[in-house]
């Protein structure tokens, strides 16, 4: 099967040529630079730039995989969650193509492209599997039990990892995005230098959840502790503090994604989203991992941010498995993953 995706819910103009989980071309435009004067992500200006993008990368994705309409065997596009007008794009330009090209049309939700990125480290994969999904907008624990199949283990109960690192950025004075700032900037730093609370989710019934977490107390004592070294200094420790920050989100999802694969006895844990390709997490995961006998696929970076491969790969598995979308299939700002086989609705099996 190939498939040509497209990916537009965020600030990326992703589009790529997957043939099942071997990727033949993967073009992202991104519009960081754009956004970067306003510290975050402008709605507007990101669907603007998505229109202005997307027919550059079709064509670009096609070429870089030498091939054309005749050999592509559907079209698929990232419908929810993510920003209404981003999505927009993406979605009516696949709904085009498939019509024009007579295509079949796969909707995709986003977060089971980050799932995906898995078979791009092992396409043998075969779930049931573990997926920590670290991203911008999402921390949780997935269970996968099959394509379309998921069942949510564990969560964050505040902010999301990715948000995390971007808001402490920020209190550092690094730039945006803040992810791989604060990767780069650890590298120079002692870990150890300051403790910093890991945020836990006490139960109703006593003691912590074993897989939820929390991250907006930890960039509250991050925020606490720069004001005070600001007051007793002229020169922040930026590097410590990087480092100790990122310690601490990468112990804390560690442990409770080790926790969860034991418990539930799964012995494969993938990774997905863009906090994936954070350094300090990728090694300790490893490492941890290695030390309980479970396996861990790492996918590359590049495939753990935002990008149209990783779509394809999930829907490449779909237009296998006969799950089409309608053509009537709209956007959605938010839509959890247990509702995934609803955007095949009419023709799945
Ligand atoms: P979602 O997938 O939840 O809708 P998103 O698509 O905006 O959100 P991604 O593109 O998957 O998120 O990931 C972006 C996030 O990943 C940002 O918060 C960024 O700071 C973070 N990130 C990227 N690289 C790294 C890194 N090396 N270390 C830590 N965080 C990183
Ligand atoms: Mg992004
Ligand atoms: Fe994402």
């Amino acid at each position: 099967t190939i498939t040509l995706a497209i990916e537009t819910s965020c600030d990326e103009t992703a589009v790529a040529v997957v043939k099942k989980y071997e990727v033949l071309s993967s073009i992202v435009t991104s519009q960081i630079a754009i956004h970067r004067p306003y510290g975050g992500v402008v709605p507007e200006v990101a669907s603007r730039q998505h229109l202005e993008s997307i027919n550059v990368a079709i064509v670009q994705a096609l070429e870089a995989a030498q091939l054309n309409w005749p050999e592509i065997d559907g079209v698929a596009a990232t419908c929810a969650p993510g920003l209404v007008g981003a999505l927009l794009v993406g979605l009516t330009a696949a709904k085009t193509l498939a019509i024009v090209h007579q295509k079949p049309f796969v909707g995709v939700h986003h977060l089971e492209g980050h799932i995906y990125a898995a078979y791009l480290a092992n396409p043998q994969l075969k779930p049931p599997f573990l997926c920590l999904l670290v991203s911008g907008g999402h921390t949780s624990l997935i269970h996968v039990k099959d394509c379309g199949i998921y069942e949510t283990l564990g969560q964050t109960r505040d902010d999301a990892a990715g948000e995390a690192f971007d808001k402490v950025a920020r209190l550092l004075g690094l730039g945006y995005p803040g992810g791989p700032e604060i990767d780069r900037i650890a590298a120079d730093g002692d870990p150890h230098a300051f403790k910093l609370p890991e945020g836990k989710i006490k139960q109703p019934g006593g003691g912590f959840h074993p897989y939820d977490s929390s991250f907006s107390g930890l960039k509250t004592a991050v925020m606490r502790l720069v004001g005070e070294l600001k007051q007793s200094s002229d020169r922040l420790p930026i590097a410590d503090l990087a480092a100790s920050f990122q310690e601490t989100v990468a112990r804390s999802l560690v442990k409770r994604t080790i926790a969860c694969a034991l418990d539930y006895g799964l012995e494969t844990i993938a990774v997905g989203g863009g906090v994936a390709a954070n350094s300090r997490l990728r090694h300790l995961l490893q490492e941890e991992a290695t030390h309980h006998n479970l396996r861990v696929l790492l996918p590359p970076m590049k495939f753990c941010t935002d990008n149209a491969a990783t779509i394809g790969c999930a829907a490449s598995e779909h237009l296998s498995r006969g799950h089409l979308s309608s053509l009537n299939l709209g956007v959605r700002s938010r839509m959890t993953l247990t509702d995934v086989m609803q955007l095949y609705a009419d023709n799945s099996e």
